[in-house]
């Protein structure tokens, strides 16, 4: 089964909005295998978006996520990348399906609440970044 790699990013953790948020990957039959809630060093925020770099966002975004504490987790499930891509609902709110996490929950385009892989390959790095394997079970 397919595995993918997931933040919920420090607006929501600050809303105190794990709980509701675990619930949709449930819901929708994605499994949690690995959780743990941390503190970004903005080091570490900097080599996660590294591909962003060049972004006008970068450096917003890198303050943003070393804000509060993230929950990064790995889901499981049949096609998790794209599923849990559904399940998040587009990058900004304002453009977010009705009954996505983005919709109800997000403030902004940058407060956007989770964080998803986007394809399998970059999945397995973002899992590896923060999970040994004997972690995820
Ligand atoms: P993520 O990678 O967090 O799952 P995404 O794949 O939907 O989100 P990306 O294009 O990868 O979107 O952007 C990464 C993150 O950078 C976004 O989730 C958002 O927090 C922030 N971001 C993207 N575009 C903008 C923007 N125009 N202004 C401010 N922040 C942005
Ligand atoms: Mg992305």
């Amino acid at each position: 089964v397919e595995r993918t790699l997931s933040i919920i990013k420090p607006d929501a953790t600050r809303r105190n909005l794990t709980g509701k948020i675990n619930a949709r990957f449930e819901d929708a039959g994605l499994r949690i295998v690995a959780q743990k809630r941390l503190q970004l060093t903005r080091e570490q925020a900097e080599k996660f978006y590294a591909v962003h770099a060049e972004r006008s966002f970068f450096n917003d975004l890198c303050t943003f996520m070393t804000s509060g504490p993230v929950v990064v987790q790995v889901l499981e499930g049949e096609g998790a990348v794209l599923r849990n891509r559904e399940i998040m609902g587009a990058t900004n709110p304002a453009n977010a399906a009705p009954g996505t996490i983005r919709a109800d929950f997000a403030e902004s385009v940058e407060a956007n609440s989770v964080h998803g892989s986007d394809s399998p390959e970059n999945a397995a790095n973002e899992i590896a970044f923060f999970f040994s394997q004997i972690e995820i079970l």
